[in-house]
């Protein structure tokens, strides 16, 4: 079931014990964050009953009001914002403090009230980094890695891996410029590690045998008729398959990679780890994973 989406005038002000998070985007109706975060918090509340006072909305935000609308949640009393699709670049000159992965990543998806001012995180590589070790049973560091894309999604997991050690790392993207824009981002931002560009796809690591995770990032495989960003029929080798789409739950891109026995995983772990950290940001707390994947799933289906 879709959760209620607010706009910004129907929010009320916190009154004395509530703690107020939401997620601002635009679209948002689509977003199951606030039944992540619900559930989660709901098992907190089982041993620390303030956290009965804490909520999680979603808020439909267009980019011109952003910074109107962080101001106007700190007015109300709110500690804590998740941003998505068009937010997380945009926000960056209206935040006072950016925590310094973040500032790398060039975006943020996680702000907190901090000292009467917004400061900035990124989860989506910590989200990222949870979902590969879980679904692949590695470590994100001890695979060379082709990054498909060259969007926010895909600097930020670039990032990731160059914080996590990965020894190899390529990029692939349909428009080979933006790729070469997002190197020389890293760079500019104190990220000396090579990432090759890869002018076609093909395998960049042909007899390293070592394990290699391909991770989409790009919008292909949203709607159901997407083609394959890549074709794998040419590839040999321990490939692991990273799709950060979740819906649909299968891309074309995880079936060819399925056909050729590869282990694959969606991005449904990456939103509930993403999820994950910014409640463990906002709460100081261990969050439950388990809870909050529950209710994703059970989100995703309905
Ligand atoms: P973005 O900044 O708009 O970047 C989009 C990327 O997709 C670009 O590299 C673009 O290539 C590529 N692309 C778009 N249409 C394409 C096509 N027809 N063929 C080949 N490449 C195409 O988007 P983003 O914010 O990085 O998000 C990327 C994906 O990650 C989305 O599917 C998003 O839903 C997903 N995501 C998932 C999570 C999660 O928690 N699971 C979190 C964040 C993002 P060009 O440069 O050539 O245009």
């Amino acid at each position: 079931m879709r959760d209620h989406t607010f706009r910004l005038e129907q929010l009320k002000p916190m009154r004395s014990k509530q703690v107020g998070l939401a997620v601002l985007g635009y679209p948002i109706s689509h977003s199951i964050s606030p039944q992540i975060h619900n559930a989660a918090l709901q098992i907190l509340a089982l041993k620390d009953s303030t956290f009965a006072q804490w909520s999680y909305k979603k808020v439909e935000v267009e980019v011109n009001d952003l910074s109107t609308s962080i101001n106007t949640l700190a007015e109300l009393g709110y500690i804590g914002i998740n941003l998505t699709i068009p937010h997380k670049v945009k926000v960056l000159p209206h935040l006072s403090l950016i925590d310094e992965q973040a500032r790398i990543m060039g975006a943020v998806n996680t702000l907190r009230m901090e000292h009467g001012g917004w400061k900035g995180y990124n989860t989506d590589g910590v989200g990222l980094s949870r979902a590969i070790e879980d679904a692949f049973k590695l470590p994100l560091g001890e695979f060379n890695v082709i990054v498909l894309g060259a969007g926010g999604a895909a600097r930020a997991a670039v990032a990731q891996c160059i914080f996590e050690g990965c020894q190899n790392i390529a990029l692939y993207n349909r428009t080979i410029d933006r790729a070469t824009e997002l190197v020389s981002a890293l760079k500019e931002n104190g990220i000396e590690k090579k990432v090759s560009l890869l002018e076609s796809f093909t395998n960049p690591f042909d007899g390293l045998n070592e394990p290699v995770v391909v991770i989409n990032a790009t919008a292909l495989g949203l709607r159901p008729e997407d083609p394959s960003p890549v074709d794998l029929s040419g590839l040999d080798g321990n490939f692991h398959v990273y799709d950060m789409v979740y819906n649909p739950p299968v891309t074309q891109l995880m079936r060819a990679a399925m056909e050729k026995g590869y282990p694959v995983a969606n991005g449904l772990g990456m939103l509930v780890g993403q999820a994950a950290r910014s409640l463990e940001i906002w709460s100081g707390q261990e969050v439950s994973v388990r809870a909050m994947r529950e209710a994703a799933q059970a989100a995703v289906l309905s």
